[in-house]
């Protein structure tokens, strides 16, 4: 794009991520004067990264439990979902954008050409690329709104939307920086904690999930600090070398205090989720008595892959235990490794990794029918710079998508 340091939009958009990009969109459908002012060299570069490279662009079970898939942010969200529903992300992607679209398990949706390229392409095609004005880091808003980026640069207009993005994945241009923008503007932002990551456990307990690198089983987590536990879900678990990863596992992480090294931090496992203590050791002394000559491992072993079986034996100590001649101890303790596996969190999860941000601008601040400032008139603040954060499955994309366009048609009415 020309240079046009001096010129007068009705609408700037800081931010050419995903939320940025969709308002753009939707400014270009109603026929606005507008720019997208994005600071680094290509926009979406987020956007590329999603769904490893395949972008899941939506969830049809979006809008269904707001509360479910975005927690404590669900009832402010719930207004955004409703008035541009994942039904109509999916209209627009392949009626406007012209990308068909593809459901798979969980009503999650990808282009059929399982490449995020297709659709951040898509994006910046719909919009034009003389709408978007890369390598603009915007440092400062003035009144009116005038922005001004940090080679020294201005744009004037009359609306401004706030697409920044948080903190998380910072290579992709969002670093968490960009918050000072809206305190500037007068506006809270609530702790930042990465989400949506995987957990790195003591070196003591890596020795474990080393051994299992790329095994996943389906467990329940529970995230316990100091002894009380913070959250708990079922579902797939995927051992690694540094430790736990997995949808259950990015689910918890968003709960981990960034004190949890000083404070006492673990993730328990329960390889029978359902079953109380009670029922598997009821059901294993039944094993033992039917084959005694078998290893109290290799009977574990109807509960979990037996790699995992042997592995648990051997945090158990009971390795080369036959069922025959087992005691009541090793019992025990095998029955604990199958149900409570303790394994200690070793760091706070970094920003680097987690694909998505949790915090961000006060949802208080912002009113859930258009995403105006309350406190800055004219201001719009969208996508993950505020504080949603949603599942993993094509929920925070989705939330991006409803947000920029309630934001938008507030704009145009
Ligand atoms: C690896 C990975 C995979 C993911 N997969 C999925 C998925 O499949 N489905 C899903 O729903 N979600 C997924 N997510 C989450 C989703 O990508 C984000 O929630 C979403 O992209 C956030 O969009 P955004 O526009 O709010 O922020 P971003 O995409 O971070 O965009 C913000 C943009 O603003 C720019 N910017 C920041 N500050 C300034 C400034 N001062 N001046 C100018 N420009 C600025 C940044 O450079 C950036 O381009 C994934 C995330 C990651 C990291």
């Amino acid at each position: 794009m020309e240079k046009r340091e001096t010129e007068v939009f009705d609408v700037a958009v800081i931010g050419g991520g995903a939320a940025g990009l969709f308002a753009g969109c939707f400014l270009k459908k109603a026929g606005a004067s507008f720019v997208i002012l994005e600071r680094t060299d290509e926009a979406g570069k987020k956007l590329l990264l999603t769904g490893h490279g395949r972008c899941n662009i939506t969830n049809r079970k979006a809008a269904e439990d707001p509360r479910r898939y975005y927690r404590e942010a669900g009832s402010f969200i719930y207004r955004a979902l409703s008035r541009f529903t994942p039904e109509d992300t999916i209209r627009f992607i392949e009626d406007e954008l012209h990308v068909p679209l593809k459901e798979e398990e969980d009503g999650r949706m990808f282009p059929v050409s399982d490449s995020s390229r297709t659709i951040r392409d898509a994006l910046v095609a719909y919009i034009g690329s003389e709408n978007i004005l890369t390598g603009f880091d915007c440092t400062d808003i003035d009144e009116g709104f005038t922005v001004t980026s940090a080679g020294g640069r201005s744009i004037r207009c009359k609306k401004l939307i706030i697409a920044a993005g948080g903190r998380s994945y910072p290579g992709t241009g969002s670093d968490g920086s960009s918050y000072q923008l809206a305190k500037k503007q007068g506006h809270t932002v609530t702790p930042l904690f990465p989400a949506l990551t995987s957990v790195t456990v003591s070196e003591e307990d890596r020795e474990l999930t080393s051994s299992l690198s790329g095994v996943s089983v389906n467990a329940g987590a529970s995230l316990y600090v100091d002894s009380k536990k913070k959250a708990g879900g079922t579902g797939d678990v995927l051992f690694t070398h540094k430790g736990l990863s997995g949808p259950v596992i990015y689910e918890l992480s968003r709960e981990i205090p960034r004190d949890v090294v000083s404070r006492d931090g673990w993730i328990e496992l329960d390889f029978t989720p359902g079953r109380t203590d009670e029922e598997v050791d009821a059901e294993l002394l039944e094993s033992m008595k039917a084959h005694t000559d078998s290893k109290l491992t290799t009977l574990a072993s109807q509960y979990v892959p037996s790699s995992v079986a042997s592995a648990l034996g051997k945090r158990a100590g009971v390795t080369d235990i036959y069922a025959g001649r087992c005691d009541r101890r090793s019992r025990k303790e095998l029955i604990r490794a199958l149900k409570h596996l303790g394994l200690k969190i070793a760091e706070p999860p970094p920003f680097e990794t987690a694909y998505v941000t949790r915090g961000g601008v006060a949802l208080r601040e912002l009113r859930r029918k258009s995403m105006e400032s309350k406190i800055a008139g004219g201001l719009y603040l969208i996508g993950e710079y505020i504080d949603v954060d949603g599942a993993s499955g094509g929920y925070n994309l989705q939330a991006c998508i409803s947000e920029a366009f309630i934001a938008v048609d507030d704009i145009m009415s």
